[in-house]
């Protein structure tokens, strides 16, 4: 990669951000496509994110990328909002159109495409979703446009993202074909209920990620069935408990890994209205 008068930024902005695979993902993208692009991390923890979005619109970068906990704060300092991304609440890929700053978010598409990659059809049932907080949300809504027919969300009532889960329910059943429903995580009928109709369970809370490996998003496994496939967006570790748990039940798994993945392909296309060269960028940083 040549870096020259011409050469045009992208960037992800939030906190913690230098361990992201991203910067590796995009600039060799970037490279194998010959273009004229550069991707680099800014880590926004203290500072003042209007002030950082204007710099960036003065530089006149192609566009960004949003991680916790900017998501939701940039939506007040955009000029466009894709509809998926208003649903959801919150952007992670912004464009930059001829100095108009439009907002997607392509977290849920990532997980959408992930999943459909290992097979699994989304209209083939019922699914479960654990979690209401950023990624949960976005995939909550891409997983109903993807044609789920109906999609229990399970949270704790006493949690701070409930009210986002109820609001996330009346949004789904208002614009997509998908009927959605809430249920508190600590009701155990319930949620044994749920899980027990469906063809899909997806983890989408952070119980499980490191350094807490040993810890299970629900208390109760009994009511995963041979045959149902179980993910879990958490990436690191690569295997959760869960999904160990759920292997030796009989279930099909997936981790996060492939969701990264395809969420930064569909940026890609966002902002250069081409496909990133996937399957070469997945052998060299994700498998
Ligand atoms: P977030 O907005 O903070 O949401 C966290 C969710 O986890 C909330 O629903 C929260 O519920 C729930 N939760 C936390 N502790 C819990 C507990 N002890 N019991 C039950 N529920 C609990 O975080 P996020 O950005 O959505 O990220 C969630 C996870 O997804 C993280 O592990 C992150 O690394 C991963 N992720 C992966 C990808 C990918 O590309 N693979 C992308 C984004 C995120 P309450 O409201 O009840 O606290």
């Amino acid at each position: 990669m040549q870096i020259s008068g011409h050469t045009r930024l992208g960037c992800l902005l939030g906190s913690p951000v230098a361990h992201s695979i991203s910067p590796a993902m995009y600039n060799e993208s970037f490279r194998l496509l010959n273009l004229d692009y550069v991707y680099l991390c800014f880590d926004t923890k203290g500072k003042d994110l209007k002030t950082f979005v204007q710099v960036l619109r003065d530089m006149n970068v192609f566009g960004f990328n949003l991680t916790m906990p900017d998501k939701e704060r940039i939506m007040e300092y955009l000029d466009e909002i894709q509809e998926a991304a208003r649903m959801i609440g919150a952007a992670n890929t912004v464009k930059n159109e001829g100095g108009r700053l439009i907002g997607c978010n392509t977290d849920g598409v990532g997980y959408v495409r992930s999943m459909q990659k290992t097979g699994y059809d989304f209209t083939c049932g019922p699914m479960s979703l654990l979690g209401a907080g950023g990624a949960a949300s976005s995939i909550a809504v891409w997983a109903a446009l993807g044609g789920v027919p109906v999609l229990h969300i399970l949270n704790r009532k006493n949690g701070r993202s409930f009210p986002n889960a109820l609001r996330l329910a009346d949004q789904i059943n208002a614009g997509t074909g998908c009927r959605a429903d809430v249920i508190d995580l600590n009701d155990t009928k319930a949620v044994h209920g749920a899980i027990s109709e469906c063809t899909l369970l997806t983890n989408a809370t952070s119980v499980g990620m490191a350094p807490n490996t040993e810890s299970l998003p629900l208390s109760d496994l009994s009511c995963l069935h041979p045959g149902m496939t179980v993910s879990d967006i958490i990436y690191n570790p690569r295997r959760t408990r869960l999904l160990c748990e759920a292997e030796k039940i009989g279930c099909s798994t997936s981790n996060g890994m492939y969701m990264l993945l395809y969420q930064g392909e569909a940026a890609f296309r966002i902002w250069t209205g081409m496909d990133m060269p996937t399957e070469t960028i997945r052998a060299k940083f994700f498998d």
